[in-house]
Formats: structure tokens, sequence, C-alpha cells
């Protein structure tokens, strides 16, 4: 495949705006589909007159909007959700429809307009609480402990149950937690947040022992670039790759890091203790390590450790911050 028509959900949010921004620079056609609930303007900005892409704002939940206006298109990226692991204790509702019945409706809208191609982002929480870390895509039982983690493994129920009656062909990636600039959830984004509302302290949910694998923003999307175009030449009707670093870190350590970064001292930590055996909040997977030997030997590599990964981000959004 040369040049690729594509559509991008959820392609002004953190992840979305990023692959966009590759995609174009690949001399891509790219139409971004997203509702502007977490995704910003700013992000797809540069493309807006572009000839080589549009911009559909729709409720991906609004199903007849789906269905008229994602076609034309080669292959579906889709990002749409909400990524908030934690809002699913509060609101599993939101969680439900913003990630479940969304890729029922893109799914549908890809049967009824002969899309050929899905990649979905999925994420390491469907695996819950592991006892083989680095934890391999066949891992089982799959047991989500969140109702985020659930949501996702039911989108990729879905889309194998959607491969397998029609012909669609599913590349899902189970993403470790991506960092970098525009990202507006996550841990470092968090802490910088609370520390320039008080910085001399600084909540840390949980008890600053939960390690998990971070991915630079830049690896995440040539691994979902790379990996596609290898999922072209293949054919398999469905792959699963884990995607993510082949190190972890401690949220400890990523306190430090942004502190550091921040330029501050003697900053005091509060660890609130969290819930069972300090978790940071009930769905909190503790420890995160993805075993991504299946995506190494498909010739993609990180360039970025996890600590690296988060320095980085940290003082990308840092910067982002101050130019609020
Ligand atoms: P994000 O919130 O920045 O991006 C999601 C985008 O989807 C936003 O632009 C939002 O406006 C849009 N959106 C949400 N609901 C929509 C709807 N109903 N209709 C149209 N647009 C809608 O999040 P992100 O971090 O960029 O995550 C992108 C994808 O990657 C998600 O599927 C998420 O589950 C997955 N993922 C992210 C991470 C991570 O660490 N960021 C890790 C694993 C998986």
């Amino acid at each position: 495949m040369s040049t690729l028509r594509t559509a991008v959900t959820g392609g002004a949010g953190f992840i979305g705006s990023h692959l966009v921004d590759y995609l174009m620079s690949k001399g891509h056609y790219v139409k971004v589909f997203d509702n502007f609930s977490a995704g910003k303007i700013e992000n797809i900005r540069q493309w807006m007159s572009h000839e080589r892409f549009e911009l559909y704002k729709v409720d991906l939940k609004d199903r007849n909007a789906v269905f008229e206006k994602l076609k034309d298109v080669d292959v579906v990226f889709h990002l749409a959700a909400n990524p908030e692991v934690r809002l699913g204790s509060q609101d599993p509702y939101a969680i439900y429809s913003d990630n479940v019945e969304v890729t029922f409706n893109v799914l549908e809208a890809m049967r009824l307009n002969g899309i050929k191609y899905i990649v979905f982002t999925s994420s390491s929480t469907v695996y819950g609480e592991t006892n083989v870390r680095p934890t391999p895509e066949d891992y089982s039982p799959m047991e989500p402990i969140s109702v985020y983690g659930a949501s996702k493994l039911a989108c990729e129920a879905l889309i194998m149950g959607y491969a397998h009656t029609f012909n669609i062909k599913a590349l899902i990636l189970r993403l470790a937690n991506i960092v970098g600039p525009r990202a507006q959830h996550g841990v470092i984004y968090d802490f910088i947040h609370k520390l320039l509302a008080d910085p001399t302290q600084l909540e840390i949910l949980g008890d600053g022992s939960q390690r998990k694998s971070y991915l630079y923003i830049s690896d995440c999307i040539e691994a979902i670039y790379h990996l596609f175009m290898e999922f072209t030449k293949s054919n398999t009707l469905i792959e699963v790759y884990n995607i993510g670093s082949q190190d972890w870190i401690t949220v400890k350590e990523i306190a430090d890091i942004v502190v550091e970064e921040m330029g501050l001292k003697g900053v005091k930590y509060r660890f609130t203790g969290g819930v069972e055996g300090g978790r940071g909040w009930r769905g909190d997977v503790k420890y995160m390590l993805l075993d991504v030997s299946k995506a190494l030997e498909k010739g993609w590599r990180p360039k970025h450790t996890s600590q690296e990964a988060v320095r980085l981000a940290a003082r990308a959004l840092i910067k982002e911050v101050g130019k609020c």
C-alpha cells in the first residue's frame, strides 16, 4: 500500500494528534473524527487547511452520523475513547458508552461502508493483575480489575467477532502508559498540576511503590505505524501486540523526576496509602510490565526507557503549562 486513505477517531486527542502528524508527514490522507470532549483544536490546527486533511466534528455515539460520515477510507485508526481509568469507579456508564458503544458504531460503519482495516488502541489494563511479568499477549485468564480495562477487553472481543464475521482485518495494540507532550491525563500531568498549585508538597496516590512501564509518544506512534504497515503485508485476519518499553519505574521515582524537572527543592511527599495494599485507587493495577518481544520480532524497537520517557514527557508538559 503506498498512499493510504485513513480515518483517525480521537484524532484531536493526545495519541491521536501525534498519529495524525505522522500520517500527514508520510503523505497519507487523513480524516479526523472527534467530538472534542478531551481533544483540542490546537493539536491539529496546523493541518486544517491542508488538502489531504479533513475534520469531522462528530460524537461517535451518534450512530447515524457515524454511518453517514465514516466511509471512503482504507483503514480506521480507532483511538476515540474515554481513557480515564479512575473514572470507571465513579461513572461506569460513561466508560461503557464512550468505549464500547462507540467501538460498536465504528464497526457497524465499517461493515456498512466496506472498510477493510481497523487498528485499535487497547490497553495493558485488559490483563488485570498478572502473575507473569513481563506479560505476554497470550497470558490468561484475562481478568481486568477496572471498568476501563473491562471496556477495552469488550472492545477487543467485538472487533474480533466483526473481523471473523465480516472479514474486517484487525490489528489490536495493547499499550502500556503512553507519555509525552499534549497529554492531558496520567500521573505526570497530575503531579505537575498539583505542584503548580502547591510547590511545597505533593500528594501521591497509593504507597508510591506501584511500578509500571512508560513509553514515549514517538515510540508509540512508530509502533502503531510500523506494525500496521507490516500487517497489510500479511494474510492474517487478526493480530494482537503489546506495546511498551522493556523496563518499568515506580510512582515515587516519577515524582522525583517531575520535582527535579520543575526545579523544586524540599518538596514533602504525602502518600495517601491508597487501597488494597497500596494501589492508587480501586482498579489500579499495581505492577505492569508487558512482554513486547512479538513487536520486536516485527522490527519495532523503542528508543527510550521508561525513565527517559518520563523525563522527556515531564519536560515537555512543564513547557506546555508555561505557555497557558
Ligand atoms: P485522549 O483523551 O487524549 O484522546 C481521546 C480522544 O477521543 C479525544 O480527542 C476525545 O475528544 C475523543 N473522543 C472521546 N469520546 C469521543 C466520542 N464519543 N466521539 C468522538 N470523539 C471522542 O486519550 P489518549 O491518551 O490519546 O488515548 C487514545 C487511545 O489510546 C484511547 O483509546 C485509550 O484508551 C488508548 N490508550 C491510551 C493510553 C495512554 O497512556 N494514554 C494507554 C493505553 C491505551
